[in-house]
């Protein structure tokens, strides 16, 4: 690796806790200062890390499988909305590469503790909780964790950890334990490592829990310069990110909705009539449900809507839920009962799963009721029809214990297809990711993005168009050309934001876009990182295409699932599908201005320039 002139003053630990829980061994080891100089931090180390010790034969579930969690330089930082922390490891979902990303306190704090990185490896040899405290490390080994929900195991947790300051956690519920492919971690009190299934990864190590805190303080370059920008960005995000701090991503329904590129019915359609719709808008979570605002760590914007059911059939439930689990719980299971949408949101997460899968894997079934491909005989007796809220609920039960249907259900998408191939046509995945709530016959380059994700059919790692595509009204959404710039930027963009520890709805009020011009790194690290963070995007994306070329990926696994050539039967987007035409044209643009061959892969030229020569062993 190319060695960097650069001596870093300022946001780096330069440390890393490494845990075997076989042995309960536990290591301090250094990180190379030139690595953060190619990869910045997160998501670049997490991918680097994974480069060098996950090799494609290691199974997901297997004891040989590591898991892994990444800081970056800004994550803690004496800024604003500086709580995001990465995880790597082999996904259970996909069967390879996963990066997932989470907010909350635990990647700031696993600074104050000490550390930029922290890898868990082996299997404990009783379910435990990994407690960490300024370096120091211990176990609370119970075999009484297992079975918990995760808000009963963070309580439990926390009621037996020191009081006074703050503990951060993470958790893991009953889903993981039962190896749904689709858990999810998590993170204090309702953020989550959701996507791809790192739950189900620490729950086969038998960790049923992390707390940390620590009273380092890591050293900031230039403290008045962090002052300023961080006033600044203040100022700029209270009037720009108004609406989420009013309405949340729950805005984003109606209009996605409107313009007919939201799923529902399992995909089935993308447009249901506005009317029908207004059961599950944020004005109505807004009237009829919420409580206050949620903000993460350091956060001024708090765009997290606390909503809480008062009456009816789901009294008591609360949850905050985002658009993509409003979109994919509700409209795409042909549910439009916001209290409805609320209790599965709740229940996905105190079983522990992740959301979007969770939804879609909800559309599977009540389709295959719809076909009559199924029927109560297979399902324990229960009924999953679209649009019964109170069966969606107690489906998410069946999926995390593994009954009835959710048996099969719960090893996701591709564990489904290798079971039941003629089920394959009513499952919306890209390499066993499930879609998120957009479908890309309403705007094409949402497709493209489903298709080059790193980890699988996701809407951020892969490129988030709505605003560009959607939204704007500037570009033709129905249209292949030009796609492939868009998506190749947005996904460069997310990878360096994904490794610097800030979460994406602030970047704007850093000015981190896609020139950025910005002087907040230099004020945390001391060194002026702007003029490549790009360049470190685009380093990052080719890292991971290599990963997944290690995995058996190429262009023949950058598909969409069959039912996006299908034209859509009705609304806005009527008679609009992604042919296999539209997605080859966006793929050649795509892979040609990233400097890939026609099969999708990276050329010894474009390795070369981005110092990845390493992966090419
Ligand atoms: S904008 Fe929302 S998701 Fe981002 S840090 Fe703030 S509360 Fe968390």
């Amino acid at each position: 690796m190319m060695k960097a002139n650069v001596t870093f003053q300022g946001g780096y630990l330069f440390k890393r806790l490494r845990i075997d829980l076989s042995t309960r061994q536990v290591r301090v080891e250094e990180i190379d200062p030139a690595e953060y100089y190619q990869f910045l931090g997160g998501r670049g180390m997490g991918a680097l890390w994974y480069w060098r010790e996950i090799a494609p034969d290691v199974r997901p579930l297997g004891a040989e499988n590591k898991i892994g969690f990444f800081a970056g330089p800004m994550t803690g930082a004496p800024l604003i909305s500086t709580t995001k922390f990465q995880c790597a490891t082999k996904s259970p979902e996909t069967g390879r590469y996963l990066c997932a990303n989470s907010s909350g306190y635990f990647g700031p704090y696993l600074r104050e503790a000490g550390f930029d990185a922290l890898i868990l490896e082996g299997v404990s040899p009783s379910w435990t909780a990994v407690v960490i405290e300024n370096g120091a490390v211990r176990f609370v080994d119970d075999e009484n964790w297992k079975g918990l929900k995760t808000v009963d195991a963070r309580r439990r947790l926390l009621d037996g950890l020191p009081q006074g300051r703050r503990w951060a956690t993470m958790v893991v519920g009953p889903a993981a334990e039962n190896e749904v492919a689709f858990s999810s971690i998590m993170v204090d009190d309702g953020r989550a490592f959701g996507r791809g299934g790192a739950g189900a990864v620490l729950a086969s190590k038998r960790v049923k829990a992390l707390a940390v805190r620590g009273d380092h303080k890591f050293p900031v370059y230039d403290i008045e310069k962090c002052r300023a920008l961080t006033k600044n960005a203040i100022e700029f995000l209270k009037t720009s990110r108004a609406k989420h701090r009013m309405l949340g991503t729950a805005q984003f329904i109606e209009p996605v909705n409107a313009l007919g590129a939201m799923p529902t019915r399992n995909f089935q359609t993308t447009w249901e009539d506005p009317e029908t719709a207004s059961g599950v808008i944020a004005q109505t979570m807004r009237e009829k449900y919420f409580v206050r605002n949620y903000a993460c760590y350091r956060c001024s914007i708090a765009c997290g809507q606390m909503t809480e059911v008062k009456e009816g059939e789901f009294a008591g439930a609360a949850a905050r839920p985002e658009y993509e689990s409003i979109g994919i719980l509700g409209p795409s299971c042909g549910v439009y009962d916001m209290a409805a949408v609320i209790a599965a949101n709740q229940a996905c997460d105190e079983l522990g799963m992740d959301t979007i899968t969770a939804g879609n894997m909800l559309g599977l079934v009540m389709e295959l009721f719809q076909r009559g491909l199924v029927s109560a005989a297979d399902n324990d007796g229960l009924e999953v029809h679209f649009g019964d809220g109170k069966a969606l609920v107690q489906m998410l039960h069946f999926f995390a214990e593994r009954r009835g249907l959710g048996k099969i259900i719960g090893k996701g998408a591709l564990g489904i297809i290798a079971e039941r191939p003629e089920w394959e046509p009513y499952i919306m995945h890209s390499r066993g990711l499930t879609f998120a709530a957009y479908d890309p016959r309403g705007f094409h380059g949402m497709g493209l993005s489903y298709a080059t994700s790193s980890r699988g059919a996701c809407h951020n790692v892969g490129g988030y168009t709505v605003y560009e595509e959607l939204l704007s009204g500037k570009v033709d959404r129905f249209s292949p050309q030009g796609k492939g710039a868009m998506v190749k930027s947005l996904q460069d963009v997310r990878a360096y934001i994904d490794s610097t520890g800030l979460c994406t709805v602030a970047r704007g009020g850093f000015q981190l876009t896609n020139q950025p011009n910005t002087e907040v790194l230099l004020a945390i690290t001391g060194y002026d990182f702007a003029p490549r963070l790009v360049e470190i995007g685009e380093r990052i994306i080719n890292l991971e295409r290599m990963i997944l070329k290690r995995e058996g990926v190429d262009r023949r696994l950058d598909t969409l699932p069959p039912r996006m050539r299908e034209p859509v039967p009705n609304g806005p987007a009527a008679g609009h599908a992604v042919t296999q035409e539209i997605l080859d044209a966006m793929l050649d643009e795509y892979y040609q201005l990233r400097g890939w061959d026609a099969n999708g892969l990276p050329t010894a030229e474009t390795l070369k320039k981005f110092d990845l020569e390493f992966t090419l062993v």
